[in-house]
């Protein structure tokens, strides 16, 4: 990584944290063992090492051992939570709740649902201009659920504008209806308390490889108790690991690090989440200080439970989106383009706030995470006030 570039693109990923890679290590060269072996030490290790991962990340967020499947990462758990319900209780119906801004992970499979006779309704949020931008109205849930309806999926914090959704309240309704809530708690798990009980919700997906843990690692909370109780279609099969929910050896040192970065977020929480939202203040208050035209993108920022805290998404007037990131050179940010693929388009969610395209294009997402500092902030503010200067002035040149 060339030393000179700031990243602050954390909603994408995030650095490892040396503390997790410590943990980690022994599980590569010297603990070894597959978890699935019982026959030798070096298997019952293994599978004490996922055990006490499993132990820890099932406390972190108040769910029981037996309630947390390992899997890739949330594409994977968001893609079991829907797709395994929709196969499992196809006979009780076929409808499936979601909302425009979702990630892509919740959207396609949900696409692909609807390509075989699922119905599906993505529910709309609260519009730019709105102190509630991308927010979304638990009564709309309760207007959308129907006798045929099995699912409704939410999630927490949004990875672009990072609007925290009511899913307590969420959860109340589709409990009272009969209905499972799934959460795709991915960009909120670390950052956020997240408790599955007092959230009211039946699955949760969440991942390592945001809260500085590693990639390839993720989890499934499915609600194996009480009334009604989560029970899904496999979607991998095989050694029938993971219960049978998910097949496939275990990933022993991922899993070792993910709860290891899962302990280290939580022993720092609140304080991180004082230091980010004032490093985000700052960074908002420098950009609309040194150029105008600025825009914030999602719900005001005074407003901290509606709000992740290392989050900001600005739309820039009068400048090229597409040059715009082109000259973030030394800023490591993403754009208001999600470049998943060889042809970028505009984010579905800016498009969903009711942004036209040119304003979703020329808008910049900044992530901030545990190492980025204040003078971080200032080379963002700095570098982001130059580029655009210079883009409006050449513009206007050639107008
Ligand atoms: N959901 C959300 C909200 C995300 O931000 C991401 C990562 N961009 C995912 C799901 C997918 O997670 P993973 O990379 O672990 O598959």
């Amino acid at each position: 990584m060339p030393a000179d570039v700031v990243y602050m693109d954390n909603h994408a990923t995030t650095r490892v944290d040396p503390r997790v890679v410590e943990a980690m290590l022994p599980y590569f060269n010297e603990r070894y063992g597959n978890a699935g072996s019982t026959s030798h030490a070096y298997g019952w290790e293994a599978r004490e090492a996922v055990d006490a991962a499993r132990h820890s990340i099932a406390s972190a967020i108040g769910a029981a051992e037996h309630e947390v499947v390992f899997t890739s990462g949330a594409t994977e758990s968001n893609n079991l939570a829907l797709r395994g319900t929709a196969e499992r209780l196809r006979r009780r119906g076929n409808h499936l709740v979601s909302v425009t801004t979702e990630h892509k992970s919740i959207l396609d499979p949900l696409a692909r649902l609807a390509r075989r006779d699922h119905q599906i309704t993505l529910l709309p949020v609260r519009g730019a201009g709105d102190p509630l931008a991308g927010w979304l109205d638990p009564e709309q849930v309760a207007a959308a659920i129907k006798p045929e309806s099995l699912l409704v999926s939410v999630m927490l914090a949004n990875n672009e504008i990072g609007v925290l959704q009511p899913i307590a309240e969420i959860g109340a309704i589709c409990r009272e209806r009969g209905v499972w809530l799934h959460c795709d708690a991915t960009q909120a798990v670390g950052k956020l308390p997240v408790d599955v009980a007092a959230l009211n919700v039946d699955l949760l997906s969440f991942t390592a490889h945001k809260i500085y843990g590693p990639k390839g690692v993720g989890a499934l909370y499915l609600r194996r108790t009480g009334a009604n109780a989560v029970r899904l279609a496999a979607q991998i099969d095989g050694g029938g690991q993971e219960t049978g929910l998910r097949s496939g050896t275990l990933n022993v040192p991922g899993i070792v690090g993910f709860a290891r970065a899962l302990e280290l977020c939580l022993a720092g929480m609140d304080a991180e989440r004082r230091r980010l939202a004032a490093l985000r203040d700052r960074l908002f208050a420098g950009l609309t200080g040194a150029i105008d035209g600025v825009t914030l993108n999602g719900p005001a920022l005074d407003q901290p439970s509606l709000r992740l805290p290392g989050n900001l998404n600005c739309s820039f007037a009068y400048v090229d989106g597409e040059a715009l990131m082109m000259n973030m050179g030394r800023l490591a940010v993403s754009s208001g383009s999600a470049c998943t693929s060889a042809n970028p388009e505009p984010s579905h969610v800016l498009r969903a706030l009711g942004l036209n395209e040119d304003q979703t294009r020329a808008s910049l997402r900044f992530g901030l995470g545990r190492f980025n500092t204040d003078a971080d902030v200032d080379f963002a503010i700095e570098h982001v006030a130059e580029t655009v200067r210079r883009l409006r002035k050449l513009s206007s040149m050639s107008a």
